[in-house]
């Protein structure tokens, strides 16, 4: 069987690299980290403690079909994420609620009377229409005084830039409720893997058809692993040699502490939309269910240098990631290389969208090659 090459060993490389071993293929998986599992890894600290070393993250999806898909790798801790604002030392729920504007402003809100609040505030405000950045989507939502409270700092401090220059499909990631319903998310399937994502994703790369390299750049390499086809996960203008320009990443630094406490904060997440230096402040705990004397909490610092964890939603960088895409399609048409997962497609992909991208396009592969 003619051998396939899978660089990066996150979700959407260790899809990838399961489908074609199952379809038959010896594939290599080059990962350049000393760990498998992409930005989800996690593992016990010296504490016994989980903690997920590149930020928090929750699985989460409406896609019965990915749901199905993980499951053969993993049990499900079924975990509901409940994220709160820290304004001004209240916990208001977040996204913004019936509740949250309760809090806020001292009274009762109804669905009707949110929306009506809502209208004057927004009435009161400046923005264009239609509103074409991250900053007039969310003004045109709910005004500019919730906007400066819950939006503005946060935004500004995650990214490094003002909001304005950002998209209004990074605004679109925050709903607003007109209901008590404080999860994060609403999706149908949502849960963390009963013993970790690594753990899961160990167990999707635990294939006699694959082999997995650590350590292993395959900037440095490629030459030395010739492949029939090539599924490329990592950072989309590297590959290209930086032929159109650099693409811009965001990083994280973060700051992990151990306290001596059972339980620090209310919910897993609670965020910042003040003037701190961090966005949001996790403990772990939450997610995994752990019964322990001691917790530990990770501070984000969102940084420009460093490991790449988002991409960023600004008109330039869009412009290019076309110009970048034009060329891989023509890559992929002629069959010999795949390009998936957030880096690689330069999306703001969820997880479940990583694994349903490469799900999706090595399917397809394979239907191409039996046609
Ligand atoms: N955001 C914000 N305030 C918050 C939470 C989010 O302004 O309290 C904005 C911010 O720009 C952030 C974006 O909404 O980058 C998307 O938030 P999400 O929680 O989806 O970010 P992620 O979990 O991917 O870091």
């Amino acid at each position: 069987m003619e051998k396939i090459l899978v660089v990066g060993s996150g979700l959407a490389g260790a899809t990838s690299a399961r489908c074609l071993a199952e379809a038959g293929f010896p594939v290599t998986v080059l990962e350049s980290r000393r760990h498998i599992g992409g930005n989800c890894f996690d593992f016990r600290d010296r504490e016994g403690l989980f903690v997920q070393l590149h930020g928090p993250h929750v699985f989460h999806t409406s896609d019965i079909e990915i749901w199905n898909f993980l499951t053969q790798y993993t049990e499900w801790r079924h975990y509901e994420h409940r994220v709160t604002a820290n304004v001004n030392g209240k916990l208001l729920p977040f996204p913004i609620n019936l509740d949250t504007l309760g809090l806020l402003y001292g009274k009762t809100f109804t669905p009707v009377a949110m929306a009506e609040f809502l209208r004057a505030e927004v009435a009161n405000s400046n923005f264009p229409s239609p509103p074409a950045n991250f900053r007039d989507f969310i003004v045109s939502q709910v005004g500019s005084r919730l906007y400066e409270t819950f939006f503005h700092h946060y935004t500004e401090k995650q990214w490094g830039k003002p909001p304005e220059k950002l998209s209004v499909e990074v605004a679109k990631r925050i709903p607003l409720r007109f209901n008590h319903d404080d999860r994060y998310f609403t999706d149908p399937y949502q849960g963390i893997p009963l013993k970790g994502f690594t753990e899961m994703i160990r167990r999707m790369l635990d294939h006699p058809n694959i082999d997995v390299h650590l350590e292993t750049d395959y900037f440095d390499q490629r030459e030395e692993y010739p492949a029939a086809l090539t599924v490329f996960t990592g950072e989309l203008d590297r590959f290209f040699n930086y032929r159109f320009g650099k693409l811009e990443y965001r990083s994280l630094k973060m700051d992990f502490v151990t306290v001596n406490k059972e339980r620090y904060q209310p919910t897993a997440v609670i965020n910042y939309p003040g003037e701190e230096p961090w966005t949001r402040v996790t403990e772990f705990k939450h997610f995994y269910g752990q019964e322990h004397p001691k917790t530990t909490l990770c501070h984000e610092y969102p940084a420009e240098k460093g490991h790449p964890y988002y991409v960023v939603y600004t008109r330039e960088n869009l412009a290019k990631r076309d110009l970048y895409m034009g060329e891989v399609s023509k890559l992929e048409k002629m069959g010999g290389y795949i390009f998936c997962g957030r880096l690689a497609e330069y999306r703001y992909f969820n997880m479940d969208q990583a694994t349903a991208s490469a799900l999706g396009k090595i399917r397809a592969w394979l239907k191409n090659r039996k046609a």
